[in-house]
């Protein structure tokens, strides 16, 4: 019997798009050097998704093989399409979809936009979230892009049962970047280490709050009166993604110079501003909602302190707090100790006093603290 958060296969699929080619090329490195992926206590399988789709150096043949793993049309016979097929396939390989023998999907891609290392993740799952915290709280510049579960039915990654989509750029398509190609080397061994570190029991701390950008909508370029394209992205919007979009602001600039502004009451974070790839259906971008959400606790020690490490270092405007240094002298004082009182009564649910900062001054002598009310059965329980 496997635990529930017990990983035994993962595929690490790439090329899903043809002419998004780090991830066809990071393959045949990881073909030739097996090692570099190999981890005990799971399988790893490549997968090449859309080979004839690269060798024509375009984003698919017939249809989106990323839009390809709908339900209904995994089961329907009459679709005789190039990606159609293969989505069948791949579903047979990973899946099937709803029984699968796959565990888990990393799902490699790129964009033309400027999202630097984007992590999608299609659903809630407490397990892609941490995964996805870890790889922020060690990456430079990585933003958490959540889809909803209704809109990636027909995703690749939907196959299994958990997935990290890897979208990242600027890159034009067809190209290959050796910074872009080593920045997905490093997202995907240090996911790999964490299912390892997780399958061992030993779940590394994470942040326990994490800023996301949920999908709202997408929008489409302004047409003409035959239905051509009418206006650009203003050069204002240009390579903003995930920056706050407000009523207002410019978005389009029509062919002859009239300024079109964002209209909604609500601040958006655009995505995928200007990606080549929606060109054919006039997509120009994308809206997201920006939020922080909290992350589910597995309370070991190490989390504990991680947590509270990350709590004052933010409190303090801090690059790090020590587990051992004294924060008073880093600049605490009892308004901030209060602050963080409460602020580990939301997040650990423990009770503490007033004065237990001045009793216990240090990032360690707090989670002992901590550790110690937790380990009390607590008297409102039922069991
Ligand atoms: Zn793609």
């Amino acid at each position: 019997m496997k635990s529930r958060n017990e990983i035994k296969n993962v595929a690490i699929v790439g090329g899903t798009h043809g002419n998004e080619v780090t991830g066809t090329y990071l393959l045949r490195r990881w073909a030739a050097n097996p090692q570099e992926i190999k981890r005990h206590s799971f399988d790893t399988k490549l997968l090449w998704a859309n080979p004839k789709a690269f060798r024509e150096n375009r984003r698919y043949i017939d249809c989106d093989l990323n839009r390809s793993f709908s339900r209904d049309d995994l089961k329907d016979e009459t679709i005789d399409t190039y990606e159609g097929n293969r989505a069948k396939v791949i579903n047979a390989l990973l899946g099937p979809k709803g029984n699968p023998a796959f565990d888990f999907t990393f799902d490699i891609h790129s964009t033309t936009s400027n999202m630097g290392i984007t992590l999608i993740l299609i659903g809630e799952d407490q397990y892609q979230l941490r995964l996805a915290a870890y790889l922020k709280a060690r990456i430079r510049n990585v933003n958490l892009l959540c889809i909803p579960s209704e809109i990636g039915e027909a995703n690749l990654s939907s196959v299994t049962p958990r997935m990290l989509g890897i979208e990242i750029g600027p890159i034009p398509q067809g190209l290959l970047r050796h910074d872009i190609f080593d920045q997905v080397n490093q997202v995907v061994n240090l996911g790999l280490d964490y299912i390892e570190l997780v399958n061992a029991g030993n779940d590394p701390a994470v942040d326990y709050q994490v800023e996301v950008f949920t999908y709202r909508s997408t929008v489409k370029f302004p047409v003409d009166s035959e239905g051509n394209i009418g206006a650009m992205i203003h050069r204002d919007l240009q390579d903003k993604d995930f920056t706050a979009l407000l009523q207002g602001d410019p978005m389009f600039v029509t062919l002859g110079g009239e300024i079109i502004p964002y209209t909604e009451d609500e601040i958006a974070y655009p995505v995928f501003i200007n990606e080549a790839a929606y060109y054919d259906q006039k997509i120009a971008l994308s809206l997201t909602d920006r939020r922080m959400t909290t992350i589910a606790l597995v309370g070991t020690r190490a989390e504990t302190e991680f947590v509270l490490s990350r709590m004052w270092a933010e409190m303090l405007q801090l690059e790090a707090v020590g587990a051992d240094d004294n924060l008073f002298e880093l600049g605490a004082d009892s308004l901030s100790a209060l602050r963080i009182i409460s602020l580990v009564q939301q997040t650990f649910g423990v009770e503490l006093p007033e004065v237990a900062l001045f009793e216990s001054p240090t990032i360690s002598s707090l989670c002992e603290r901590i550790m110690a009310l937790k380990m009390k059965p607590d008297p409102r329980a039922q069991d």
